[in-house]
């Protein structure tokens, strides 16, 4: 264990079968943290990454649900507190793109977005916050976009949804403040998983060229950031967003 900032929290961190969800939960659990792992279609690797979290020493879950359906979501927080005891840190990491031009874009893919992106973080932090606020401790973080915040061509539903994320975000944290629960958005640039994968390689070029430090990000850099939100060395921060993106927005 590289520390134990988190030694005796529980936290549920959605879409942690891969990507940047699996290097915050691994994150979290090597600062001493239980872990609940939600996923929605990747059973295999949900278990190997609650595998993973227990040969770190702490105790960990996988729980499927669809973010996006409320009643899964409560579902969900319930088991979480039944089988690890609590519920202190929530990670809103879920999500997906539909990609497409605004004028093509079909009303399905418009609401497949906003429904997990914006809805399913609504959700999970909704049913989270009404057990935070009981314990008079919580700590929130939401996974937005630079995209959520200077749009992007192609992506509208997606930067209406990581936009939204800030605002809902920043609602929630004055609303909770006064419980002690913060609430803060991380804003990444390009980072290396599947949904980057998935880029052309003249597109991929054209974005390293506009990052000042030449290269993208790796989802372990994001699990950093998020592990210090959700720490005592946080404890001042709130309603923040923070991009963490290399330099290509400035
Ligand atoms: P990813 O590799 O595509 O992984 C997405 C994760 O979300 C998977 O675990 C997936 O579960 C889960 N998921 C998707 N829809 C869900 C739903 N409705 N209910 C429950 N789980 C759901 O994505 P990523 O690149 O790691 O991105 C993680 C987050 O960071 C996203 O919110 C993304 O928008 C944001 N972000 C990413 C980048 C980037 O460059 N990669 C940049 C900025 C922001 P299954 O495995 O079961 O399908």
């Amino acid at each position: 264990m590289s520390s134990s900032r988190l030694a005796g929290k529980v936290a549920l961190v959605t879409g942690s079968s891969r990507g940047i969800g699996r290097a915050v939960a691994l994150e979290l659990a090597s600062e001493g943290a239980d872990i609940a792992v939600n996923y929605l279609t990747s059973t295999d690797a949900a278990e190997a990454t609650v595998s993973e979290i227990e040969a770190l020493g702490v105790k960990a879950v996988a729980i499927q649900a669809d973010i996006s359906d409320a009643e899964q979501v409560d579902r969900m927080v319930s088991t979480v507190v039944e089988e690890l005891g609590d519920l202190s840190i929530l990670v809103n990491n879920a999500g997906l793109t539909r990609d497409g031009l605004v004028v093509r874009m079909s009303q399905n893919h418009w609401r497949e977005v906003i429904d997990s992106n914006l809805t399913g973080t609504f959700n999970c932090l909704q049913r989270c916050a009404k057990h935070m606020m009981k314990k008079r401790y919580g700590r929130i973080v939401n996974l937005s976009s630079v995209v959520g915040i200077e749009g992007n061509a192609g992506q509208a539903n997606y930067a209406a949804s990581k936009a939204g994320i800030i605002g809902l975000a920043n609602s929630v944290a004055k609303e909770l403040g006064s419980r002690s629960v913060t609430v803060n958005t991380i804003a990444p640039g390009f980072i290396e998983t599947d949904m980057t994968q998935e880029l052309p390689e003249d597109r991929r070029q054209m974005i390293l060229n506009q990052i000042p430090l030449g290269r993208f990000g790796s989802p372990e850099e994001i699990g950093k950031l998020t592990a210090f939100l959700c720490s005592d060395d946080a404890a001042y921060i709130t309603g923040a967003t923070i991009r963490i993106d290399g330099g290509i927005m400035m």
